[in-house]
């Protein structure tokens, strides 16, 4: 994001509107340093500027910065995937898209928060780890695949190693017998990253409406804390992707 030095007034208002503290005062206007900017448009949104000095780079979607903007603002459309947002919809509607079927879990790990954000060095932790753990497919449809140079070692492309999001989802699905060994190794990488990220793990419920005893046991066992959050498509409108479910 830039800032026009010859509108701007200096009046500050835009500088709380930033989540990551990327503007400041520079003789008396507000600039934008554009190391910290993750490009995610909340200042530009919020019409907070009384002189419309506020506007979009020029080089914003530029390769490989224009990752900062796919994955940073909602309302970016990414240009590989054509999606908006950063992670696919079938996690909450599982139900009846069916990408998770019993006898498997579906995993997301959601790198970074506002405020914090990640950079590729970290994400590029987990991935490694993961990797080593057997996770060497991911959703193709989530745009984080294209981040991904080298699903076997879980490299990420290097050009991007200097470019951080505010969030990106890593999601893929294991059999239920893995999800011990992939959340116990999710959690010693995230000894070596230096940000935050959540850890979602989706079933398809059982009859009675119950979500599978095993799998709260294994997420217990390893020590996570479980904080249930229910989202179910009613099934309408949306054809089942597996004739096997
Ligand atoms: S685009 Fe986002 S990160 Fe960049 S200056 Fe505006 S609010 Fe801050
Ligand atoms: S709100 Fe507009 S005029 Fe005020 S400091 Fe920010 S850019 Fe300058």
């Amino acid at each position: 994001m830039l800032i026009r030095k010859d509108l701007c007034v200096g009046c500050g208002r835009c500088q709380p509107y930033c989540p990551v503290g990327a503007i400041h005062f520079e003789e008396l206007k507000s600039v934008v340093d554009q190391e910290v900017c993750y490009e995610c448009g909340t200042c530009l949104r919020s019409e907070i500027c009384p002189v419309e000095a506020i506007e979009e780079s020029p080089y914003v979607y530029e390769y490989p910065r224009a990752l900062r903007k796919f994955f940073s603002d909602p309302n970016a459309t990414h240009a590989l995937t054509g999606i908006a947002g950063r992670g696919t919809e079938e996690s909450k509607t599982n139900d009846v898209i069916n990408r998770v079927v019993p006898g498997e879990v579906g995993v997301a790990i959601e790198f970074g928060r506002p405020t914090l954000g990640m950079d590729l060095t970290n994400i590029q932790k987990v991935t490694r780890a993961m990797a080593k753990a057997g996770i060497t497919e991911i959703e193709p449809e989530n745009p984080f695949n294209d981040v991904i140079q080298n699903h076997t070692t879980g490299d990420l492309k290097p050009e991007l190693m200097g470019e951080k999001v505010l969030s990106a989802i890593m999601e893929f699905k294991v059999k239920r017998d893995q999800l011990g060994h992939v959340l116990r190794t999710i959690k010693q990488a995230a000894r070596e990253v230096d940000s935050v990220f959540v850890v979602d793990v989706y079933t398809r419920l059982e009859p009675g409406l119950t979500v599978p005893k095993e799998v709260i046991e294994v997420i217990e066992a390893e020590g996570y804390t479980r904080r249930p959050n229910a989202k179910i498509n009613m099934g309408l409108g949306r054809a089942n992707k597996r004739k096997d479910a």
